[in-house]
């Protein structure tokens, strides 16, 4: 085992306009810069579900999700960290972001034991038996050379009892200070730009070959718990700045609450996070809670819906919602979004995406899928240009305009 390792500086995150409490800015990783607000696609097991990596670059993303459940139980973080490192595997050479595992192994495994250590649990997949602790999981991370590494967490269910989130929120954040520890023997020089014990890390852990962990750009994010209960968010949140992160994440929300408990929820929190650091709300969402939570100071997005929604023949278009399979649409002539400039929309005709999803073709999830994520990625360089113009409010009410709730 090569023994890691030489991390040095972390991110960059530099602010160049504030519009009310949203912000535009620049993260600075080690592969690559991303203009903020930002969507990241999911790419759960080193694939956007239906994408090759050139038409996820051609929407204009600049960083995608990748998912520490799926990829350490296959292909296993061990085989990617040989094969060169996560961007290397898939071949994706901008910025990934790889979440902790610990929301996946909560909602796709059989949990055999949550316990102050972490969770033990068997895997969808095979029902074999594996073990994640913030230590490992950061681990994991390391070995897929995550530009952006996520703490390992307890997502709190929803609904949840104020003290079953209290419990839940003060193990997460046990947990963070653990990631922190972890992350920090695995990058031994955090801030000077110089190794100084790179002789003697301490984790067995594999070093991606080829990998860019000598370059600097590589950061660790907080995740703020606490369920709807805002003195549970405002304790999270304390505890995880005192503990420090270079951003910070919300997490725990988008699981029912519903859109109006959430806005509620960043309106008491965002105000106590570190203004200059990036905010990244996990697993959120539709259009409308995108502005809405970029209205309250919101960097940072993920979510399965555009590509699972391009899936299942639903499209987001600037006129709303359309499915596509409906029969209305078998005759259409016209483009899924007339204003889009995806290959779905400049090349096809609705009659076709019909067809081809009527049919079980192969193209239709890749087109739908294809035209959704232009249309997120278009929804981020909208939402920019409204915020350098002072217009996020107005934009808002157009977006909501079309998208309900
Ligand atoms: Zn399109």
């Amino acid at each position: 085992m090569t023994i890691v390792t030489n991390r040095r500086k972390t991110i960059e995150f530099h602010i160049h306009k504030k519009s009310g409490n949203a912000r535009t800015g620049i993260l600075k990783t080690a592969h690559g810069e991303i203009h903020t607000p930002a969507f990241m696609p999911v790419g759960t097991a080193a694939t956007v579900k239906a994408m090759t990596n050139e038409a996820v670059k051609s929407t204009g993303a600049e960083i995608i999700l990748g998912n520490t459940y799926h990829l350490m139980l296959r292909p296993t973080a061990e085989r990617i960290a040989e094969l060169g490192g996560l961007h290397k595997f898939m071949n994706w050479d901008l910025p990934i972001l790889t979440d902790s595992g610990g929301f996946q192994v909560m909602s796709l495994s059989q949990i055999s034991k949550i316990s102050e250590n972490g969770v033990v649990f068997n895997s969808h997949i095979d029902g074999s038996r594996h073990e994640i602790t913030p230590e490992r999981s950061i681990e994991i991370q390391h070995m897929l050379d995550a530009d952006i590494t996520m703490i390992f967490d307890e997502c709190t269910p929803y609904p949840a009892t104020h003290q079953q989130a209290a419990d839940s929120m003060r193990l997460s954040l046990r947990w963070a200070e653990r990631s922190k520890k972890a992350f920090e023997k695995l990058k031994p020089s955090s801030s000077c730009g110089l190794s100084q014990d790179n002789s003697t890390g301490s984790m067995d852990s594999v070093q991606p070959k080829g990998s860019q962990n000598d370059k600097s750009g590589y950061g660790l994010f907080g995740i703020v718990q606490g369920s709807v209960y805002e003195d549970l968010r405002l304790e999270s949140a304390k505890e995880l700045c005192d503990i420090g992160f270079d951003g910070m994440a919300i997490g725990g929300l988008a699981v029912g609450e519903g859109q109006e408990l959430m806005f509620n929820t960043l309106d008491y929190t965002c105000p106590v996070l570190p203004e200059e650091k990036p905010r990244y709300l996990m697993g959120v969402g539709k259009p409308a809670d995108i502005v809405g939570a970029v209205l309250r100071g919101v960097d940072m997005f993920d979510c399965v819906i555009p590509t699972r929604s391009g899936r299942n023949a639903q499209a987001f278009t600037r006129n709303g919602n359309i499915n596509i399979r409906n029969a209305k649409h078998a005759n259409d002539t016209s483009a899924l979004d007339e204003q889009c400039s995806c290959p779905a929309c400049t090349n096809h005709s609705r009659a076709y995406l019909h067809h081809l999803v009527k049919a079980g073709e192969i193209l239709g999830s890749m087109l739908m899928t294809w035209h959704n994520l232009q249309y997120y990625q278009d929804l981020m360089s909208d939402i920019r240009e409204h915020i350098a113009s002072d217009t996020l409010e107005s934009y808002y009410q157009q977006v909501t305009s079309v998208y309900k709730k």
